[in-house]
């Protein structure tokens, strides 16, 4: 008996208190700025290294390049090559969001960005192209950034 008085005296003080729910999607959550929401791409930094792509333990970022020659910069200079990215592609079906790649990349081509809401209906488009990988890169916290990407 004194047990189910304390359990109803607990239900009573409940019903009081506000809830700690939000009513998602009418609600959105606040999260912080460095929530791993998904990985955003600075196509400019990206060297095409295959870093990213030779650490991710689950083989989901798929890369594609192609080399270019630069003339001499001066007379009697030498003809400069660079990689050229065209394609880089990410998996969000197998990522598992370890952050493995954003921390081995040495040029600052990835960013965790917070944005959540791309759950797809078919599978096949959760693989963001570079195209929108970069669009992330809007929500990527000022903090996160490399010093020559910040806002002066
Ligand atoms: S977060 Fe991990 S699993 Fe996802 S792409 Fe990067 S290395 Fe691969
Ligand atoms: S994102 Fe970074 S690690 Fe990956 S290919 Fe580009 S420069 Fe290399």
């Amino acid at each position: 008996m004194t047990g189910l008085l304390r359990g109803l005296a607990t239900t009573g003080r409940t019903l009081t208190r506000r809830a700690h729910t939000a009513r998602y999607p009418h609600t959105e959550p606040e999260l912080p700025e460095r929530s791993r929401g998904v990985i955003a791409l600075l196509e400019d930094n990206c060297t095409s290294c295959m870093l990213c792509a030779r650490e991710c333990p689950d083989w989901c970022i798929t890369i594609d390049s192609h080399k270019e020659t630069l003339p001499a910069e001066t007379e009697g200079g030498r003809e400069r090559s660079h990689n050229v990215l065209d394609r880089f592609d990410i998996d969000f079906s197998l990522c598992m969001y370890c952050g493995i790649c954003i921390e081995v990349c040495p040029f600052d081509a990835l960013f965790w960005a917070p944005d959540f809401a791309y759950a797809e209906g078919d599978i096949r488009n959760l693989l963001h192209d570079k195209e929108r990988l970069g669009t992330f890169m809007d929500s990527v916290p000022k903090s996160a950034l490399p010093a020559t990407e910040e806002e002066p």
